[in-house]
């Protein structure tokens, strides 16, 4: 069955205008210059938004950085051995996202000529593209139309449009994304995307700067949080210290600083060795069944004696 389209609160096109207007001036003077958002490069965007994923943009630029040093193209990347890909990753967290860069890569190169493709459904068709990066890849990488929703554009315009105080709990997403799709202006995507992610990095933030607020006469929340009301903050993730997460990144470091052995074949160790040098303790069964999970991700190899990162070299048969 398919779902009706969401009930979208009428915006006035005067007052669409302006906030479009007044958003982009506040980005002609603030812009950040990360260079995907110049580049006009499909996979330097795809790159990016991809970094991106569940990561502070504080953080993006550095792994941007030192992926695109290492793989400045769909065909190095698609090339590359799946260890190194993981090395380069390296801290940046959520590795699968490394190996979905680089299956990415050899559809791109195998079925798009060693390109991006253009079409949305072709875009998305790739492993670890959803909307986002979808439309950060249009966006930035060809310059067409798409709005891309990220969790500042939801608080930015859940606000403005809806009258939230915290979005991501009062407005279902489906809404918040159609408003974003009829907010945007025609041709101006690659303005009009970072202009709502840096708003909502900078001036609407979780605890938002209403009073130096370039939209605030045109905000539906404002009246809110000037009657003292404040947005209930958005639950963070889990504990950290002993969940998978944790031990999946301690498994990954130590599998990354194998040292090199001297016949030059790929870094490996014995399973008991590398056991040893995770140090689980209590944790042994957990942590060898992540190891098993992290093998049928693609990011790690375990030939029942030896173990390695990403695929099994050939040259171990
Ligand atoms: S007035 Fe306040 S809540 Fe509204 S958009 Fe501006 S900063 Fe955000």
């Amino acid at each position: 069955m398919r779902r009706a389209a969401p009930e979208l609160p009428e915006v006035p096109r005067a007052r669409a205008h302006a906030i479009q207007r007044r958003l982009l001036a506040w980005y002609d003077e603030h812009e950040q210059p990360f260079p995907w958002r110049t580049a006009h490069d499909p996979y330097a965007a795809m790159v990016a938004a991809v970094a991106a994923q569940q990561t502070q943009m504080s953080r993006v630029l550095e792994i941007y950085d030192r992926w695109m040093a290492a793989f400045p193209t769909v065909e190095a990347l698609a090339r590359a051995d799946r260890a190194e890909v993981l090395r380069v990753w390296g801290r940046a967290g959520y590795p699968r996202r490394a190996a979905n860069l680089q299956e990415a890569a050899r559809i791109c190169l195998e079925q798009h000529g060693g390109r991006l493709p253009r079409d949305r459904e072709a875009i998305l068709a790739l492993p670890g593209v959803g909307p986002f990066t979808a439309a950060i890849i249009q966006t930035f990488g060809f310059g067409d139309d798409a709005a891309a929703v990220d969790t500042n554009i939801v608080r930015v315009v859940g606000r403005l449009v809806f009258g939230d105080l915290q979005p991501a709990k009062e407005t279902p997403p489906a809404s918040i994304v159609a408003m974003t799709e009829r907010l945007l202006p025609r041709g101006e995507s690659a303005r009009w995307n970072p202009a709502l992610m840096d708003y909502g990095a900078r001036v609407c933030l979780p605890r938002p700067r209403c009073e130096e607020c370039v939209v605030a006469s045109l905000c539906a929340a404002r009246p809110r949080f000037a009657a003292g009301e404040t947005a209930e903050p958005v639950r963070a993730q889990g504990a950290w210290h002993g969940s998978d997460r944790m031990w999946r990144g301690r498994i990954m470091q130590v599998l990354r600083d194998l040292p090199a052995s001297e016949d030059d074949r790929a870094p490996s160790t014995t399973v008991s060795a590398f056991m040893r040098r995770v140090q689980p303790g209590e944790e042994r069964a957990r942590v060898r069944a992540l190891l098993d999970q992290l093998t049928r991700e693609g990011l790690a190899w375990v030939d029942g004696i030896r173990c390695g990162l990403g695929s099994r070299p050939s040259s171990e048969d």
